[in-house]
């Protein structure tokens, strides 16, 4: 990996950490607990909780990636061997570090 990928690749971790917790903080305000007195405009109660059954569904997705990208940032800049497949030791595509900056093995590997 070039100086200059890693630092591409930085960039965007610390764009898509700063992107999950805005996301996260407004997840938290939608998991709330769904009052069964308030008003919730023109949804049904019912639908409220669906909907809320699938913010908790992102919610959980976003910090798990946020957790996955907040390991990487240091491995990034302390870890030499970041970027090389553990397995066959080529160097992993920047593509999929973009979009899995967790992975420590190529795709070919990876699904082996
Ligand atoms: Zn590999």
């Amino acid at each position: 990996m070039t100086e200059e990928e890693r630092q591409q690749l930085k960039e965007t971790i610390i764009g898509e950490i700063a992107g999950l917790k805005v996301e996260i903080g407004r997840l938290q305000e939608e998991v709330k607990p769904v009052a069964p007195d308030r008003a919730i405009g023109r949804l049904t109660r019912m639908e409220a909780i669906n909907a809320q059954k699938m913010s908790e569904a992102n919610l959980r997705k976003a910090r798990t990636r946020l957790q996955a990208l907040e390991k990487t940032l240091p491995r990034l800049e302390e870890d030499d061997e970041f970027g090389i497949c553990t397995r066959c030791e080529r160097p992993i595509p920047l593509k999929r570090l973009m979009l899995m900056p967790q992975s420590r093995m190529c795709v070919r590997c990876a699904g082996r």
